[in-house]
């Protein structure tokens, strides 16, 4: 049986509203994915009948919204394929837990120490290194990116260092849709003692992980692009790193004692989870990840392959002066294209797509500044894929695109 983006698309109040007036083409899910209405249930229902504070009341109802606290804590770890749910650390986002996570492992370094990222990252994993490079006379390093906008992972070898902590690089590029290869980087890193973060923001939307496999350290992402809910993320660590390092936010319920001097702090995942935490959008990220896990991951897989390809043919058909950003087809990527259009401005297209066509991408630097500048553009517009497109988006998205060229050039 082929896979049915409607069924998925039905269980969205917004995707079956819009639908009716034949309306709303969404195509910026790596911006955010939308929330089917079986998680928006169960934080509803967390809400109006477990709400309380966790990790602190002794009665009742504290002690149950503690249990669906560490509940989805394990959901999350079992989504990551880990063992042990004390590894998974609840925090506002992808870019919260890097900046934990940054911040953190930064009480440990040294001046002249190294951290090595590259130059396809997200701002939110390129600022929170500035800050620490700033802060503690450190060298932020980078990976250079190649042709088909890849990390170079050719010139890794030469750039992890005896002194370099840790390499820090995207899973899946937010713009190129590239994959980045872990495992060859974790086995370099580890070489030479360094750890292996790894920004699975735009990986983690792709079903259930098999982080051992990766050999990562850590590894990050967001509820809200996993068609969970905002405000809520997940650093994963590897638990006998995580007992080494210290915690950088300090408050409640991450203590073990306090005193006027000093303080001891709990084991993790409590000790980086400094107030309270997220509480009903960790339930719903946990409902969030059970509905994705449930659905024909190997249908949606090879749905949004299908869809990715008939943009980027649709895209290259139209040649005039489009230049689709990285894999070129028939290579791996994310479901997602970026491309430029000679002498048009991506907002100008985004624009035209939007209110001509009802078509929603995005366009600018996607947060990825330094990219944009290394192949001189001012930008680039980006559409993205969820389970619920179908080829009546894709339709549109290239009926937009070919209009957009008339009316603008
Ligand atoms: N990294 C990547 C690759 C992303 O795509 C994003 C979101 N655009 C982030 C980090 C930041 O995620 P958040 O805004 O949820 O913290």
């Amino acid at each position: 049986m082929t896979f049915d983006p409607s069924s998925a698309a039905n269980e969205f109040s917004i995707l079956r509203s819009s639908g009716k007036e034949g309306k709303l083409h969404y195509l910026d899910n790596a911006a955010m994915a939308h929330i089917p209405d079986c998680v928006i249930r169960a934080m509803v229902e967390h809400d109006t009948m477990r709400r309380s504070n966790v990790k602190r009341g002794v009665h009742s109802l504290a002690e149950a919204a503690t249990a669906a606290f560490e509940g989805a804590r394990a959901t999350v770890a079992e989504y990551l394929g880990v063992k042990n749910p004390d590894e998974v650390i609840f925090t506002g986002g992808t870019t919260a837990g890097i900046n934990i996570l940054a911040h953190s492992l930064g009480l440990m370094f040294e001046r002249n120490d190294e951290v090595l990222i590259s130059q396809l990252e997200h701002h939110s994993n390129i600022i929170p290194w500035q800050v620490i490079q700033q802060r503690q006379g450190i060298r932020l390093r980078y990976l250079p990116v190649t042709s088909d906008g890849r990390i170079n992972l050719e010139r890794a070898e030469d750039l992890i260092k005896s002194r370099t902590k840790i390499v820090a690089v995207t899973h899946g590029s937010n713009v190129t849709g590239s994959i980045t290869d872990a495992r060859i980087l974790a086995r370099m890193a580890h070489e030479k003692g360094a750890f292996l973060m790894l920004d699975g923001a735009q990986t983690a939307p792709g079903g259930p992980l098999d982080i051992p496999g990766l050999e990562a350290d850590f590894y990050l992402f967001s509820g809200h692009k996993v068609y969970g809910p905002t405000g809520v993320g997940i650093l994963w660590g590897r638990k006998d790193i995580l007992k080494k390092i210290p915690p950088a936010l300090g408050g409640g319920e991450m203590i073990q004692e306090v005193g006027l001097e000093k303080s001891t702090f709990l084991d993790p995942p409590h000790r980086f989870e400094a107030g309270t935490p997220p509480v009903t959008q960790a339930i719903g990220l946990a409902a969030a990840l059970e509905w994705l896990s449930s659905q024909d991951l190997l249908g949606m897989h090879n749905h949004l392959k299908r869809l990715t390809l008939r943009i980027m043919e649709g895209l290259t058909g139209l040649k005039n002066g489009i230049k689709i950003l990285g894999p070129e087809i028939g290579m791996e990527r994310l479901p997602l294209v970026s491309f430029s259009v000679d002498g048009l401005h991506p907002h100008d297209v985004c624009q035209v797509l939007n209110d001509r066509h009802s078509v929603a991408l995005r366009g600018g630097f996607h947060c990825a500044q330094p990219f944009h500048n290394l192949l001189k553009l001012d930008g680039s517009t980006r559409a993205s894929l969820a389970m619920y497109n179908n080829d009546k988006d894709v339709d549109a998205f290239l009926n937009g695109m070919e209009d957009c060229l008339r009316i603008l050039r």
